[in-house]
């Protein structure tokens, strides 16, 4: 991370799940930190771990998990010593999330204007009309046309590229440090996709926030990342600045991520070319959780989980032969 203040940090993040056979493990260890204004990608195919990983830092995570960090620390807050209440009050003021399907988010019985308002006036002591004129402004900010008459519209009255700009009013609508977007435009066509990660962009830089950019597609990365965190079945495996992690992948897995996004040239499928799939969460392998589908396995591998290896200042692997595989040039 460039000589830049530390926002977010976060220390041995573990994070289980209650099932009927027992605890099981999702999240193993993780520990990173975002500097202020800095847009992090987190990255890796669905079940390791990216998505509970960004609700355990927002204190959302399902009644069944249990989260067991060292320390989370926004802005010097530490919120692991937080109540729920004191929780409560942080989300949506000093970090706020937006997801996938702004449909999950948006309550469809309320029209945009009432959600954007009563967003606005939960931390702020300011009337109905204040609030008002600060959904306006914000709309124009994410860019929709018309903003007077989308106030009036419900959601569902809106196209996907305008519910996801609508979302990301409401998240910047206090002013977040911290912005934490699961997968915002995977469910959005090219061209809509392009504008939405201009757009937050153009915001991180005008609110001076900061972004945990939740990905599984490296092309989306290549575009809007400073820095780049891989993770693989629960844990962090790869992380570098996102120019030295696409010019020289070191984890396999960043290997196969990255060979498969050229290879098919971002379609949905990207992550079809590596072997296998993401181990089960109640069925870990032993040594190095990669090895049944790492084609550089060797007997040590099936045997000693790898550390996570400093390689150079803010570049880290987790694979116990990085050093001789060294990696593929990408230009
Ligand atoms: Fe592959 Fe072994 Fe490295 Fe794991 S430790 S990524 S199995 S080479």
């Amino acid at each position: 991370m460039e000589n830049r203040e530390t926002l977010l940090k976060i220390e041995n993040l573990n994070v289980y799940f209650k099932t009927e056979n027992g605890r099981i493990q999702a999240v193993k260890d993780v520990s990173f930190e975002i500097g202020k204004g800095e847009l992090v990608a987190l990255v890796g195919e669905s079940g390791c771990g990216k998505s509970i990983t960004s609700l355990s830092i927002m204190g959302l995570t399902p009644r069944n998990c249990q989260v067991e960090a060292g320390s989370i620390s926004l802005g010097g807050q530490e919120l692991t010593a937080m109540s729920p209440d004191e929780l409560r009050k942080l989300r949506g003021k000093d970090m706020a999330m937006i997801f996938q399907e702004p449909l999950t988010s948006l309550n469809p019985l309320f029209t945009i204007g009432y959600q954007l308002t009563e967003t606005i006036r939960i931390h702020n002591q300011i009337g109905k009309k204040e609030a008002k004129e600060r959904a306006i402004d914000l709309l124009k900010k994410v860019e929709i046309p018309r903003p007077e008459s989308i106030l009036k519209e419900y959601p569902n009255a809106l196209s996907g590229g305008m519910r996801q700009r609508v979302m990301i009013a409401i998240a910047m609508a206090n002013n977040p440090t911290l912005l934490i977007a699961d997968e915002p435009t995977t469910a959005l066509d090219v061209t809509i996709q392009a504008q939405i990660l201009r757009l937050m962009r153009q915001l991180m830089k005008e609110y001076s926030a900061s972004i945990l950019f939740i990905t599984h597609d490296l092309g989306v990365v290549a575009e809007i990342a400073d820095r780049v965190i891989v993770m693989y079945a629960g844990q962090i495996v790869e992380q570098g600045e996102v120019f030295s992690l696409f010019r020289q992948p070191l984890h396999p897995y960043t290997q196969g991520l990255m060979s498969s996004t050229i290879k098919i040239n971002q379609s949905d499928e990207i992550l079809g070319t590596i072997n296998g799939v993401v181990p089960n969460l109640s069925s870990m392998p032993e040594g190095c959780r990669f090895h049944p589908r790492c084609p550089y396995a060797r007997e040590d591998c099936r045997k000693n989980m790898p550390e996570l290896n400093t390689v150079t200042e803010n570049r880290y692997v987790r694979c116990l032969h990085w050093n001789e595989l060294g990696g593929e040039q990408n230009g």
